[in-house]
């Protein structure tokens, strides 16, 4: 068979987290747009009392059951991949899964207070006020700090390496092309490893409706390409209709930016495919 970036989808959540639909219907849906390589990647356990019920329990008995039974199901004719999107604030092990995507919601302040990344305007406002003295800068700096810890665990894909401008429409908050926060960023994908890490190309923040483009931006495409690193397309579905989201757009992205193939995730390791 010959490969496509659609015939991946492994950045996916279901109702097991904030997912809207099922594990079943998410994989339903993937088989039927053709998908042949599809994982679930429901959010990590925290200790961060607002996510209760929108991301796994600690015990993930119950996930590992329902995405193996997938497995067998769709045996032959779609693999399916056991995931964990890993939050930075998490209190479970990454290990033991087929892949895991390392990503960055939230900040916990000196107060002992988490800000998440993009849950609202008001929660960058506190956060830059209560934490950083009013330095707009300084929020995105922390941010990245968080981001170089995750990297620097090498996981399997680095999520959505700069969330922290998905309520920055308009440069609202902070001059993305400034050089502090240029810095802060690169350092950040500076601290990934090419050859152990996957940088995705996450949709998630267009079929929302909150941004125009998908993370990350051009000039951090550019240099993981210069770094020799690999891309892999994502959606980041909330919901079946999401699974392909984008990767028309991500394609273009990443040939400008000097990519000529994307990867593919399979149980057996990670395989390219031309744009
Ligand atoms: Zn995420
Ligand atoms: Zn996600």
């Amino acid at each position: 068979m010959r490969l496509t970036p659609p015939c991946c989808s492994v950045h996916n959540h279901a109702d097991l987290c904030d997912g809207k639909d099922s594990a079943v219907a998410m994989a339903e849906a993937a088989f039927q747009r053709n998908v042949r390589y599809f994982g679930l990647s429901c959010h990590s356990h925290t200790p961060i009392p607002a996510d209760e019920g929108a991301v796994l329990p600690a015990d993930m008995t119950a996930y590992r059951e329902t995405v193996l039974a997938l497995r067998d199901q769709y045996a032959g004719r779609m693999e399916v991949l056991l995931g964990l999107e890993w939050d930075s604030q998490s209190d479970i092990s990454p290990e033991g899964f087929d892949y895991w995507i390392g990503s960055v919601h939230y900040q916990k302040g000196a107060n002992g207070k988490y800000y998440a990344a993009d849950w609202g305007e008001e929660h960058f406002a506190a956060c830059r006020d209560e934490c950083f003295s009013g330095d707009a800068l300084a929020v995105a700096e922390g941010y990245f700090r968080e981001v170089c810890q995750v990297a620097a665990r090498k996981p399997t894909i680095l999520g959505h390496i700069d969330l922290i401008t998905k309520l920055n429409a308009g440069s609202r908050f902070f001059d993305e092309s400034s050089p502090r926060y240029r810095a802060a960023a690169l350092e950040a994908l500076h601290t990934a490893d090419p050859l152990m890490t996957l940088l995705e190309i996450n949709t998630g923040g267009v079929s929302r409706g909150y941004r125009t483009m998908p993370y990350p931006a051009q000039f951090l495409l550019e240099e993981w390409s210069a770094m020799g690193g690999q891309v892999i397309f994502t959606s980041d579905a909330h919901q079946t209709r999401d699974i392909l989201f984008g990767y028309d757009q991500a394609a273009e992205l990443a040939k400008a930016a000097g990519f000529r193939t994307s990867a593919i995730l399979t149980r057996q390791g990670i395989r390219e495919c031309p744009l």
